[in-house]
């Protein structure tokens, strides 16, 4: 359904394309939003939203194509262009300097502290104290502040990148509020979520990125949410990487066990038995506790509630090298957090060999042979090899896998480790996380992108809202029954 003739856009892009290396985010964006409307922009995880909202923003350059506000072609080389322009962004990671005060986070970007302190009255957040220390306040709270923030440039269009995904119901209401009332005033907003309930109550129109692609712009009215579901889905395409699940040996004895854990509001009462020799999927959508999840698992933060047992015993870990000191080990989302950037390949790899991670001693001969053993398996690409931190992100990624590979840990808590990675990579490291199951490890995996589960894990768990709301075996397991189970859409709803 495209804008009713004669009205003119007050957005348009056409073909707008990026890349970053040889990952590419956006092929052919098409996306028309008129004035006046609430506008969702949906699509999986990796589809393109956040990097389309960044062009849009002035953050990144397109490689490619033309956008226009109201019927003139822009260049948004900065944020500040983009404000000019007219557009203002929530973006999905919080854009505020945690070591200042609100007030001083307000005063660096020139925004009215009167304005917002109007918009965040309406939001029920009038106790916020402007003195206060960005890092000490409360998600939510900030999230709203991003808002109220955004509200006071007094853009023609306000983007907002999962704003909710990090909101309890309650002061959700709130942002909602405020985007009909933006409306009302005949701006427009562009509304990113996983929620379909939210699009189906609050959207006029919905644009559908599939792989860096616009592949539907409907009303949700007119198809409802399956109508939503399948046009971010369209043919579930089973290309590179492979099939990589091998003959298994059967799975062993129980490794790794969440006994009804719960954080905060993130994880409520989260349980499952890892066994050796098995990879389990985790599939969510963005902001249903699985960052906490992990961070739990990985004893970086204790659980609230419940317990993790290792091989049966608790493992009250105060810190991860606790975890780590049991065999469960962090492959993280952020791999130059798990590198010594400045260290070599062989370095990086023999970590683990190295008393606790910080005392350093000489490697033993045979330690070396692993090490070099890893290198061949993983067929890293050394040439860059004295410094770890100017691999290619594929590169880096083996490097910290392959360096459980090298000193055998038994749990492995892999964190989206494809993720900006290439096809060709990605199926090797698939094709490693298989390896070691088979050598007996246990895998937990979340990934972001929905349709690889199925070609690498044994079982996928479903994560929405913090709970485990479903499980399925990955063999029959599909994009569309995962991305509806991910929505916290029961099968028979959709059918
Ligand atoms: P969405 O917001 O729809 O989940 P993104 O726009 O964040 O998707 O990502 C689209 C694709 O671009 C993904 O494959 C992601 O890994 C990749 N990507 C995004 N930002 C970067 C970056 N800064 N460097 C490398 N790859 C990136
Ligand atoms: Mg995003």
């Amino acid at each position: 359904m495209t804008i009713e003739p004669g009205v003119r856009p007050l957005l348009s892009t056409r073909a707008v394309a990026k890349s970053f290396g040889n990952v590419i985010a956006l092929r052919s964006v098409e996306l028309d939003v008129a004035p006046g409307e609430i506008h969702a922009l949906l699509g999986a995880n990796g589809a393109g939203k956040s990097t389309l909202v960044k062009i849009l923003s002035g953050v990144y350059q397109a490689d490619a194509g033309d956008v226009e506000v109201e019927g003139e072609s822009v260049r948004l080389s900065t944020p500040a262009a983009a404000v000019a322009a007219g557009l203002a962004t929530v973006f999905q990671d919080p854009a505020l300097i945690p070591d200042l005060t609100v007030g001083q986070n307000l005063r660096l970007t020139g925004i009215d502290e009167g304005e917002v302190r109007v918009w965040l009255e309406r939001m029920d957040g009038a106790s916020l104290d402007f003195g206060a220390l960005i890092r000490e306040l409360p998600l939510p709270l900030l999230r709203l502040l991003d808002l109220a923030r955004a509200l006071a440039l007094e853009p023609s269009l306000l983007m907002l990148d999962e704003i909710t995904a990090a909101l309890p119901a309650d002061q959700a209401e709130h942002v909602f509020t405020v985007m009909e009332e933006w409306r009302s005033r005949g701006n427009s907003v562009l509304f990113i979520t996983h929620r379909l309930g939210e699009v189906m109550r609050m959207c006029d129109r919905a644009t559908v990125l599939r792989d860096g692609r616009t592949v539907a712009s409907v009303a949700p009215q007119e198809v409802g949410e399956s109508g939503l579901v399948e046009a971010m889905l369209g043919e579930v395409v089973h290309g590179e990487p492979g099939a990589v699940r091998t003959a298994r040996a059967g799975v062993g004895q129980v490794l790794l066990e969440a006994v009804d854990i719960g954080s905060g509001d993130k994880v409520n009462g989260v349980s499952f038995r890892l066994h050796a020799g098995e990879v389990l999927g985790l599939a969510a959508l963005e902001g249903q506790g699985q960052d906490r999840l992990f961070e739990v698992l990985a004893g970086d933060r204790r659980p609230d509630r419940g317990e993790i047992l290792v091989k049966g015993a608790s493992l009250r870990a105060r810190s991860p090298y606790d975890a780590v000191a049991r065999g469960v080990v962090l492959v993280p989302p952020d791999r130059l957090l798990a590198l010594l950037p400045q260290r070599s390949v062989r370095e990086n790899l023999g970590l683990p060999l190295y008393d606790r991670i910080r005392r350093w001693f000489s490697v033993a001969r045979d330690e070396k042979e692993k090490v070099a053993d890893a290198i061949d398996r993983l067929s890293i690409d050394t040439r860059a090899a004295r410094q770890a931190g100017r691999l290619s992100g594929g590169n880096q990624q083996k490097v910290v896998l392959g360096r459980w590979l090298t000193a055998g840990f038994q749990v492995l808590l892999c964190f989206d480790p494809t993720r900006g990675i290439d096809v060709r990579t990605k199926a090797q490291i698939y094709g490693l996380i298989r390896e070691l199951a088979a050598d007996g490890a246990a895998v937990l995996l979340y990934t972001s992108e929905l349709a690889e589960i199925p070609l690498v894990c044994d079982r996928v768990q479903v994560l929405y809202r913090g709970s485990i709301v479903d499980e399925q075996p990955a063999e029959s397991a599909t994009e569309e029954s995962l991305l509806t189970a991910a929505h916290g859409i029961r099968s028979e709803e959709v059918a």
